[in-house]
């Protein structure tokens, strides 16, 4: 991944130095259950970000931290007179109660391409830059860091986060780092070779075909909606079935509606009620309003459109049918990201080097790589989840898959 092949010495890294390195890392938030709880700028995301520089610093690489927080181990080249920068990276920030693996992994494989080089003396034709970014999962904001590294984080993207403004403001304080400056750490595309990030996969695809490096192609697109079904509230003892305009039963058969269309038409797509709530909530009243979050997911802008325009329709069709008004509007709209193929090319060539087999897919999660494929040639490799588990303390990857990403990464 790093250049002519030829050019480098072929001993792997120290997957069993990698290992102690992982542990280390994960007992910084680790909760009872064997996962770890590390949101955005908390204590033991903090110190685990510590850590990593400190690591780094112990390993004789160089550090830097950036005016958005991301923090990096760099490894300049020595020889060569281009000057870009090659960046392998991830996130050390987890979901509450989430798993070891997700992010953290990409960030230690990192860190240990940058030691085997290093080790090996081997002569760059980039700089390599280990990079934890800030706020992937979006705790705060979501995919802060590499956002603004990328130069796409706006003003206005700030003032309505996720977290909600008063986390963030709080957050980037808690974390010495101050929001006008954020913005200071867009870098020069022109400095950037690519980015290259190791992720477990969070599905079981990988797993079920037993195959050992996943290839990631794209990352899907997703719309969201937030959809309020209207009906009439009535008395549950005295309101006949057959008088009833019941906003949970629309509820219902919106649910059924969507996974029938996806199921039969985008079989290749998933779709999710993830929220309904009703109102006003009781046994003995018939529900009159029904709140119920809507998302779906594709590759393909075209079939998210096609989606949204089928499903929306069925919706409406349904609660026409029932007698109860709808209300639809729209959340959030990420567009897809295409992974440049020349970079699927090398880490296929890399991984049949070292004899792994490969299989090419999308991801159905949103991940840095996406904001740095705005700017710079960007690649993900995937390892696979035991059982598909992820964002879960019961998440894994057997460490010989863990370290097979690692080489493929560090060709
Ligand atoms: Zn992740």
């Amino acid at each position: 991944m790093i250049g002519p092949s030829q050019a480098y010495s072929p001993n792997l890294l120290d997957g069993e130095r990698m290992r102690q390195d992982f542990e280390a890392l994960a007992r910084f938030g680790a909760t009872p259950d064997g996962g770890v709880s590390r949101p955005t700028f908390s204590d033991a995301h903090l110190a685990a970000r510590k850590w990593f520089l400190a690591r780094a610093e112990a390993g004789g690489l160089a550090t830097h931290v950036d005016t958005a927080g991301n923090h990096s181990a760099v490894l300049r080249a020595r020889h060569s007179s281009d000057a870009r920068v090659l960046l392998l990276g991830s996130h050390l920030d987890s979901v509450p109660g989430g798993g070891r693996y997700d992010g953290a992994l990409g960030v230690v494989a990192a860190l240990h391409v940058l030691l085997a080089c290093k080790g090996a003396g081997a002569d760059l034709p980039f700089t390599l830059e280990a990079i934890d970014f800030t706020d992937e999962e979006g705790t705060l904001v979501g995919l802060l860091g590499s956002k603004a590294l990328a130069g796409t984080l706006t003003p206005e993207f700030l003032q309505s986060p996720r977290g909600g403004r008063q986390a963030l403001v709080a957050g980037l304080e808690r974390a010495g780092l101050r929001e006008e400056r954020l913005f200071d750490a867009r870098r020069d595309p022109g400095l950037l070779a690519g980015y290259l990030e190791l992720h477990i996969e969070q599905g079981p695809r990988l797993e079920r075909e037993a195959v050992q490096i996943g290839v990631v192609t794209a990352i899907v697109g997703s719309r969201s909606f937030r959809i309020v079904l209207r009906g009439v509230r009535g008395h549950a003892g005295t309101t006949p079935m057959d008088a009833r305009h019941d906003a949970a039963v629309a509820a219902a058969k919106v649910i059924l509606g969507v996974r029938e269309i996806i199921v039969r038409d985008f079989p290749s797509c998933v779709a999710t009620v993830g929220d309904v709530r009703v109102e006003p909530g009781a046994f003995n009243v018939v529900p009159g309003v029904a709140r119920v979050a809507l998302e779906f997911r594709s590759q393909d802008e075209g079939e998210l459109d096609a989606i949204e325009s089928e499903v929306l329709a069925r919706i409406r069709a349904l609660a026409e049918a029932d007698g109860i008004g709808v209300e639809i509007s729209p959340v959030a709209h990420w567009q897809p990201t295409g992974l440049d193929p020349m970079i699927w090319g090398a880490i296929e060539r890399a991984a049949a080097d070292l004899g792994l087999t490969t299989k090419r897919l999308p991801s159905g999660a949103g991940h840095d790589a996406q904001a740095l494929a705005a700017v710079t040639p960007s690649g993900l490799i995937f390892v696979p989840s035991i059982g598909g588990v992820s964002h879960d303390p019961g998440e894994s990857t057997a460490w010989g898959d863990a370290v097979n990403g690692a080489n493929v990464a560090r060709r």
